[in-house]
């Protein structure tokens, strides 16, 4: 059975970056894809302004504590002091934000003088530079900004904002099709027959792709019928670049969508040394990548996280980087078997200066309520029978998911239960 490791090296080689680009407006930009690398068109800040309140002095001409200034003007934001020239020992009230006049070269804060009518008095000698922001001293004009390939979050876009940045270059969304597979499966709001269950892993899907590139062509549940999926699989393989499934990828009678796709293009690899998400399948279909994912809702969750996150991520050109974990201490001991690596389901938790980690009890690739109340997962090694109590594991933390542990119901429900 291929490794982890290998299965993402082998998807990652069959991956070519899309190169299109189209030009947004940066409110358009958020989670989109830098095509170029971007370069500051200003300094910040663009003018030497004040970081403070206060008063705008030129230091040398202060004798220490106890020297006398006369105010003869106030600079605000945005409406600087407009008498450039100075006379001796004169100084300008001036607030956070300000243009500092250029004769002044330090800014006394307002709490450290006493004002009496026009005239302040320092209590402490001021020190040449205190209080200024120079020019560039954020970023110098011309300095690399952002680099290609990085996905704009808040903070790059406002980063881009403040640097006077109104459009940007990007890379084309990715285009996935998306379809969930079933006799069983039934929409949320109908009545369930015998034998139904509901269709989870399309929503989890469409949520998860949110925060990615990408225009998603939900094609809807299929039922499985060896032509419809055919079908569906071919019409979006001429369409889309990636195409995503959920259930079918098995060795079950009514398992149709690796052979169709065996069939339609090429089928990379299947079956991974994963638990849960075992079964999943990579291929090409046309111009299409296609991964098809295992049906049990949490095995849809982990092989998405693992494997379609990055590949939309190479899709778009982003520089491949490693999901952060951290180490934490195990509170219970983990149930494990050699063999494949699995990713369990965790509650992270802080003790003092330690993280903390316990699996959420039952690990039965079926049961969603225990990946809603996980806020990371626990990487157990291939290598590595059942782990104890008090032994530090690698922990990858779920994106966008800062549970409140202590107000959960469903966690206190699950707590009770074990
Ligand atoms: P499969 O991979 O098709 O063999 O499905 C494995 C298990 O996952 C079965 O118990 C299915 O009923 C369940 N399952 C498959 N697709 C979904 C879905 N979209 N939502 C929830 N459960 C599913
Ligand atoms: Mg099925």
């Amino acid at each position: 059975m291929l490794s982890i490791d290998d299965a993402v090296a082998r998807l990652a080689s069959s991956i070519h970056a899309i190169e299109e680009t189209e030009t947004v407006s940066i409110a358009e930009a958020f989670q989109r894809v830098l095509a170029h690398d971007m370069y500051a068109p200003v300094s910040l800040p663009p003018f030497t302004s004040s970081a403070m309140d206060g008063y705008a002095i030129k230091s040398s001409e202060s004798g220490g504590a106890g020297s006398t200034f006369r105010v003869i003007g106030s600079s605000f934001a945005g409406k600087p002091f407009d008498n450039p020239a100075n006379s001796v020992r004169t100084a300008v009230r001036i607030f956070t934000g300000a243009e500092v006049p250029a004769w002044a070269d330090t800014v006394v804060l307002q709490e450290d003088v006493d004002r009496e009518e026009e005239t302040i008095t320092l209590k402490d000698a001021p020190a040449s530079g205190d209080n200024i922001r120079h020019i560039g001293h954020d970023v110098q004009k011309e300095a690399l900004l952002l680099a290609q390939g990085t996905k704009l979050g808040a903070f790059d876009v406002s980063w881009l904002a403040a640097c006077g940045v109104a459009s940007v270059d990007v890379i084309r969304r990715i285009r996935v099709a998306l379809f969930s597979t079933g006799d069983e499966l039934q929409d949320p709001g109908k009545r369930l027959s015998p034998g139904q269950i509901y269709d989870s892993n399309r929503t989890a899907l469409k949520e998860l792709l949110r925060s990615k590139p990408v225009e998603v062509n939900d094609l809807g549940r299929l039922r499985d019928d060896p032509v419809v999926i055919e079908e569906a699989i071919s019409r979006a393989s001429n369409i889309v670049d990636l195409i995503v499934t959920s259930g079918g990828v098995s060795v079950g009678d009514a398992d149709y969508v690796r052979p169709i796709v065996d069939k339609l293009g090429e089928l990379t690899f299947w079956n991974v040394a994963l638990k849960p998400g075992k079964p999943l399948a990579v291929g090409k279909v046309e111009r299409a990548l296609f991964l098809g994912l295992p049906g049990n809702p949490v095995s849809t969750i982990v092989t998405y996280l693992l494997f379609v996150a990055r590949a939309i991520d190479a899709l778009g050109g982003m520089a491949p980087a490693n999901p952060l974990t951290v180490p934490a201490e195990l509170t219970k001991p983990l149930r494990h078997s050699k063999g494949r690596r699995e990713y369990q389901r965790g509650v992270l938790s802080r003790d003092g200066n330690r993280l903390c980690v316990r699996p959420t009890g039952d690990q039965s690739s079926n049961r969603l309520a225990t990946m809603a109340v996980a806020n990371c997962l626990i990487l157990v090694p291939e290598t590595e029978d059942s782990i104890e109590k008090g032994e530090v594991v690698d922990v990858l933390l779920l994106p966008n998911e800062a549970h409140h542990v202590v107000n959960n119901p469903i966690e206190t429900l699950l707590r009770e239960a074990s």
